[in-house]
Parts: C-alpha cells; sequence; structure tokens
C-alpha cells in the first residue's frame, strides 16, 4: 500500500504537524489502495504562512516570467500523463483509458488555455479617451485556498492553479481526501516545474479539519471552492468574518430539452452524456425533458442505450463505467433509485443493486427512469450517480418552465433543428452554460453557474479575472 503523508509546503515536502492517518479506498476493491495524512489546524497554518511570505514576489514577477512557469509546467504535465490518469482510475475509479484521456486531457486544455489568454490579457490599461492620466491596473488578489472535489480531480486543479499562478496569487490546494494522490503528484510536477517556494503549497486534510481552517484563515485573500452546494454554503458561512472574496462551483441538475425535431442522435448524445465518468458530473444532463411527439419512441431509444452502457473495472482498458467514488455515495443512489420506484416513476432500464457479476466494488446499474414528474425527488436532488429521469412536456414554454424549476443553474442542453428556436430557447435558460445538439463550448469560455450552482467564472480570461483585483489609477504619468 502507498504512504503518502507528507505535505508540500514553501517548496519541499514535509511531515505532519497534527495528522492523522486516512484510508484511500479504491472503490472497485473497496479496499485501501494508500494512507494519507489529514492535516490539522497547525499545518494549515504553516502553508498559509509560506503562501503569504511568497506573495510580494510572485505577485511583483512579470507576467512573462509566470507565464513562462506554467509553460514549463504543461511540459512536466503532459510527460507524467500515465502516473496521473492510473492514480486517477485507483482512487476514484474512472476506468484507465477515459482516465488517460478525457480526466487527464482536461489539465493539459486548461494549462494551454490560460497561456494563450494570459499572453493577451492587458494587465495595465487605459480607462479610456476621456481620460487619458487614468490607469486600471489588474493586480493579483493575494493569497488563495483551493479546495477541489474528487469527480474530475485534475481538471479543477488546473483550472485553478493556471489561473491563480498567471494572476499573481500565491496557493495553497487542499485536494480532496477521496482524491489526494493525483494531486500529490501535481504537487510533484509543480516543483519540477520550478515554481518557488511558496508559491504553491499542498495540504491534505477533510473539510471540517484544513478546509474549515482555510476558509476562515484571515491570511487567505480568497477562496476558491468546488464541490457540493452544501459545503459551499459552510464555506460561505465561514468567510463571511473575514470577509474574503468566496468563488463557488458547485452541484447542478441539468436539463436537456429534446423537442420534436431534434436530430436522430440525440437521445444516445444525451444518455451517453449522462453516464459518462459513472454520471458524476456537476453538468450532467440529468433530467432528459423530452416533447410528447417523439417521447414513447425516446423512452424506448433512452433504455436501449443504457442497458448496452458496460459496466467494468477501471483497471480493464476499453469504453465502460466504471464503480461510483465511494460507499456513502453508492448507499446515496441506491436510496434515490428506491425513491424513485417508489413516488412512481417509471423503471425502463437498471435499477437497485450491483449489475450483474458484480459482488463487491461500488458499482451501480446504468439507470433510466420514464414518466418523471419535476416534483419527485429524482428530478430535484443531485444524484450523482448513472441515473438518467426522462420528463414529458407538450410546449416550448413549459420545457423552459420546468429547466428552470430547480435550485440549481450549471448547464443546460438543447436539442431542436430549429436554430431560431434554439436560440430563443437558449436565452430563457437560467444556467451559466447551455449547449445546443452536442456542440461543446470552445476553448477558453466561461464555466460556472448561477443560483445555487455557484457565483464564479472558471476557465479563459474569466478564470484569470477571478483571481484579480482591479486598481484603479488617477494622475498616471507619462512613461
Ligand atoms: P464536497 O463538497 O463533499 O467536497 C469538495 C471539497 O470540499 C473536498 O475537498 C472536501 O474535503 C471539501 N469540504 C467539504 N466540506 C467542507 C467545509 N465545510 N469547508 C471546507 N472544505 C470542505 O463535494 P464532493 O463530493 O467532493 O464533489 C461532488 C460535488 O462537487 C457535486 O455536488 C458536484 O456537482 C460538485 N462539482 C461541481 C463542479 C462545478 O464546477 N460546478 C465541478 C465538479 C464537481
Amino acid at each position: 500500500m502507498l504512504e503518502k503523508r507528507q505535505f508540500y509546503i514553501n517548496g519541499a515536502w514535509v511531515d505532519p504537524i497534527a495528522g492523522t492517518d486516512h484510508n484511500v479506498i479504491d472503490p472497485s476493491t473497496e479496499e485501501p489502495c494508500a494512507v494519507i495524512s489529514l492535516g490539522g489546524a497547525a499545518d494549515a497554518d504553516s502553508a498559509v504562512a509560506a503562501a503569504k511570505a511568497a506573495f510580494p514576489s510572485w505577485m511583483a514577477t512579470p507576467v512573462e516570467e509566470r507565464i513562462g512557469y506554467l509553460e514549463k509546467l504543461l511540459e512536466v504535465y503532459k510527460s507524467r500523463r500515465d502516473d496521473i490518469a492510473s492514480s486517477i482510475s485507483m482512487e476514484m475509479g474512472a476506468p484507465i483509458d477515459m482516465a488517460k484521456t478525457q480526466q487527464f486531457g482536461t489539465g493539459t486544455y486548461h494549462l494551454s488555455n490560460f497561456i494563450e489568454e494570459a499572453k493577451k490579457f492587458e494587465f495595465t490599461k487605459m480607462l479610456g479617451d476621456h481620460a487619458p492620466d487614468d490607469r486600471i491596473i489588474y493586480e493579483a488578489v493575494g493569497v488563495a485556498a483551493l479546495i477541489t472535489p474528487w469527480n474530475w480531480p485534475q481538471n479543477q486543479i488546473t483550472l485553478k492553479v493556471g489561473a491563480a499562478a498567471v494572476a499573481g496569487c500565491t496557493m495553497i490546494l487542499k485536494p480532496s481526501e477521496e482524491s489526494p494522490l493525483d494531486a500529490m503528484i501535481f504537487a510533484e510536477m509543480m516543483h519540477e516545474a520550478g515554481f518557488p517556494p511558496g508559491v504553491f503549497n499542498l495540504v491534505n486534510g477533510d473539510g471540517v479539519g484544513v478546509g474549515t481552517t482555510l476558509t476562515g484563515h484571515k491570511d487567505v485573500d480568497m477562496v476558491s471552492f468546488t464541490g457540493s452546494t452544501r459545503a459551499g454554503i459552510l464555506i460561505s458561512q465561514n468567510a463571511a468574518n473575514t470577509l474574503k472574496r468566496v468563488h463557488l462551483e458547485l452541484g447542478g441538475k441539468g436539463a436537456n430539452l429534446v423537442f420534436d425535431d431534434a436530430d436522430e442522435k440525440a437521445i444516445k448524445r444525451g444518455v451517453l452524456r449522462m453516464m459518462n465518468n459513472t454520471g458524476q458530473s456537476c453538468n450532467a444532463p440529468s433530467r432528459m425533458l423530452v416533447q410528447r411527439g417523439i417521447y414513447d419512441k425516446a423512452v424506448e431509444e433512452a433504455a436501449a442505450v443504457a442497458a448496452k452502457v458496460k459496466v467494468g473495472a477501471p483497471t480493464e482498458e476499453g469504453n465502460h463505467i466504471g464503480p461510483v467514488v465511494n460507499e456513502v455515495q453508492w448507499n446515496k443512489i441506491q436510496g434515490l433509485i428506491e425513491k424513485g420506484i417508489s413516488e412512481g416513476a417509471r423503471l425502463v432500464a437498471g435499477g437497485p443493486g450491483r449489475p450483474e457479476g458484480f459482488n463487491k466494488g461500488f458499482y451501480v446499474r446504468p439507470t433510466v427512469f420514464a414518466d418523471v414528474n419535476n416534483e419527485m425527488t429524482i428530478a430535484r436532488e443531485e444524484i450523482f450517480g448513472p441515473v438518467l429521469s426522462i420528463i414529458p412536456f407538450d410546449t416550448e414554454e413549459e420545457a423552459v418552465e420546468i429547466a428552470n424549476d430547480t435550485d440549481y443553474g450549471l448547464t443546460n442542453y438543447i436539442q431542436t433543428t430549429d436554430g431560431t428556436r434554439g436560440n430563443r430557447v437558449a436565452r430563457q435558460l437560467r444556467s451559466g452554460m447551455v449547449e445546443m445538439n452536442g456542440n461543446s463550448r470552445g476553448a477558453g469560455a466561461p464555466f460556472g453557474g448561477m443560483k445555487q450552482s455557484g457565483n464564479g467564472r472558471e476557465g479563459g480570461v474569466w478564470g484569470i479575472e477571478d483571481f484579480l483585483e482591479v486598481k484603479s489609477v488617477a494622475g498616471w504619468a507619462a512613461e
């Protein structure tokens, strides 16, 4: 079993001051695969002190140099693909091929995008022709605590670290205690890329311990958090006493509006998108809203597609889905499937229990419910498993109303061959992102939500701006 108890603070791997052992569980075997240390307040304090000390010189480092460090990081990152992928696969259950492509690929994508955006970004600019002696200066917020989840671990880490680094912030990363191993590899890469000591620090811990210390810390200027809405609320409350900036990327309950005139691949695409990463994506299209004219056919097709989704071990090559992350999630998903049945939804694929052939591991059957209404628990709660709810609708107005009738507002999806309708509906959906007809958002597009899905935007220029203060200077002398 791997022993990974140290933290990365001030440019070196150090023993915990107040650590307790924590087993990382392989969700495919239910056995421990590594032991890490959950830090205490003293460990978090030490990382914050290092980040605070490193801030003035990192902030003053010319942006071209900061971009240079990120370019080096990208080079190192690309060289560690297999290590990163096998760690992610082992600790959160992503099938190895998917971990090597999709999970790993998010990191190269975000780091490259930040490098491009930072090169174009004007850190000092004129207010306007009417005020030639005014300057707007964008400068780093300060010490940033980065708290990340386990579901797309390198995606979240690179979105935060890449942006914070080019903005000139120093950081303390607290990755999820479910997926600390790939994050520790990331810390090794930051070291190899040569970032100055204290610019990036990593402390493992749980939410109650290191998480709470960081979010309430007087020397932390900003928290960038991705995770559950539940934790987002607690973090906002705890951070309020020090009035720090809080950036939140939270849960979702995305609607996928499939109109009668949708293209022929729309249903299959929607089901597979739901099942990807074993349903553990904040932007999963978990409510499929289908117009009445194609409803019966769509239900039949969705059930058939789900029945063909293969479930397999993370170590096996190929195109299948793995287990869900842990026992708590497995139990929660089972409870929600039972709830769907007892509240009267029609089970058309999957159902409770493990898939055939599995008697251990947190495996879930790819499940589809039809005849769901938007009041049912399975339509309201984020399930975070491979469970799709299909809801019928008659009119466009009704579809928009159902889609918006949720506490969340992260990503919604539209399937129609009527472009004018698509655009019209996209404007009415209350979510930070809308994806139509299988188009993914372009490089550098902002990622983030409305309502209880959060308040920040990550990725591209918006991601960098999130880590910047805006300073307005009058009387700027000609240079
Ligand atoms: P979680 O909220 O349980 O944990 C996320 C992180 O927060 C972990 O590092 C955890 O240790 C820490 N944490 C928990 N409680 C805390 C507290 N009180 N104070 C400080 N830190 C605390 O979420 P999870 O189970 O790891 O991840 C799944 C959730 O993340 C889902 O709800 C999903 O939708 C959401 N998510 C959102 C996005 C997005 O960009 N909107 C992306 C991925 C995941």
